[in-house]
């Protein structure tokens, strides 16, 4: 299914072309219960793979979560199917499933929860103009800034995240110090998606070193490069590119090349596997922050529940869902309150699936098919290179057509 945003969000290696493609799972129990996951980023519905996973499900009891990660995770076996995002969506799936069993909500089966809200930060995004309202541009450093203001009057964020990799870097520095400038209170995060080349990433850190930071996000590619950044500049690193499995949490430790690991439940396969993670870099005095790789309701549920159960979490999560117009979870979209979202009380994930809006938004994603997540609807004949030079102009606006 896909729910449209309010105008295209632009980043390193393209767009999503003014809509996200989700994948809802849904998985059935003998005694009639129901449990929800959600898959996605990618522009492309995964309904196919899902369909395939079946007969590796049937019957499976879904309180048996690790006998879970070997039947379809098996690392060995991975190598040649690769499941850990789709593990992800079953393992939501029935841990709601097992919240809804016992009444309890999905954090309470994670060691309880440590707070009731989960802090957000906000997001920026370069975007186009919605190509039917002309809505939306956020190019110039006077529409990034009003922006985020405009999302800080509305949902309360103090701390402001810049996706770049899109402009050239010099463009998003000027950028990044006008938000300082602008919110001299708030903190900041830049990641351009590993576009910046080693030595140009050494220029940048040193050029914000001296602003209220939270992290710079994987500005270049690689445990080796990120190694060689952070021993020239003065501020943390986070990734949630080169740290998104154990082996390469262990490789990190070993040899220190990141400070913030962004914990994202499907990138690492699932809520738990997230704690376990948080727990390593707990031992070993590592950041964590809650990474979003794109989520509807369910998704952004999993984000709650994770986030409310963690004690080393110093910092705002990440979220795409503000960007969007609407919600397949019955009650409309969840709300930021003071630059938070509330963990849900309800049992399990704590969201039910509004079937209307599974309907209408399905339909809508039959109608206009997935989208080329790594292409840019501007530059048709462009794509990134990493590190990347060939940079979109700040100075033109267009509104490329989305299909
Ligand atoms: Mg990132």
């Amino acid at each position: 299914m896909t729910v449209p945003l309010e105008a295209p969000l632009r980043h390193s290696n393209g767009a999503h072309w003014g809509r996200f493609v989700r994948t809802i799972v849904e998985v059935e129990t003998d005694d009639g219960y129901v449990g929800l996951g959600e898959m996605g980023g990618g522009g492309e519905s995964a309904e196919l793979a899902f369909q395939g996973l079946k007969q590796y499900l049937v019957g499976h009891n879904p309180f048996e979560l690790e006998a879970l990660r070997f039947k379809i995770c098996n690392p060995t076996a991975s190598l040649y199917n690769n499941r850990t995002q789709l593990h992800a969506a079953i393992e939501f799936a029935c841990l709601d499933l097992i919240g809804q069993k016992l009444g309890v909500p999905v954090c309470d089966l994670l060691g309880g929860r440590l707070r009731d809200a989960v802090p957000f930060a906000s997001y920026l995004f370069y975007r186009y103009p919605d190509p039917e309202t002309g809505e939306g541009e956020v190019r110039t450093v006077e529409q990034l800034v009003l922006h985020a203001a405009d999302l800080k009057s509305k949902h309360g964020f103090t701390s402001h995240k810049l996706k770049g990799g899109v402009f050239p870097p010099d463009y998003e520095l000027e950028c990044y110090r006008a938000l300082a400038e602008a919110f001299p209170e708030d903190s900041l995060r830049y990641d351009p998606n590993a576009a910046l080349s080693v030595e140009e990433s050494i220029r940048f850190g040193q050029a914000i070193a001296d602003l209220r930071n939270d992290y710079l996000e994987d500005p270049t590619w690689g445990l080796n490069g990120m190694r060689r950044v952070r021993s020239m500049v003065g501020v943390p690193l986070a990734t949630n590119t080169v740290v998104v499995n154990f082996e390469q949490l262990a490789a990190n430790i070993l040899d220190l090349a990141v400070d913030v690991i962004l914990l994202d439940t499907t990138f690492w396969g699932g809520i738990r596997p997230c704690i376990k993670a948080a727990g390593v870099c707990e031992t070993f005095q590592l950041g964590i922050a809650v990474h979003s790789s794109g989520e509807l309701g369910i998704q952004l549920a999993t984000m709650l529940h994770l986030g409310a159960v963690l004690p080393n979490l110093a910092f705002a999560a990440d979220a795409h869902y503000h960007h969007l117009r609407d919600d397949v979870i019955e009650g409309g979209p969840l709300r930021y309150e003071g630059g938070a979202i509330r963990v849900p009380d309800g049992p399990g994930l704590g969201v039910r699936l509004d079937r209307e809006k599974l309907r209408q938004y399905s339909e809508l994603y039959r109608e206009l098919g997935g989208y080329q997540y790594d292409r840019d609807p501007g530059r048709p004949d462009w794509f990134a290179l990493v590190p990347n030079e060939r940079w979109a102009d700040p100075n033109v606006s267009l509104a490329p057509p989305l299909r």
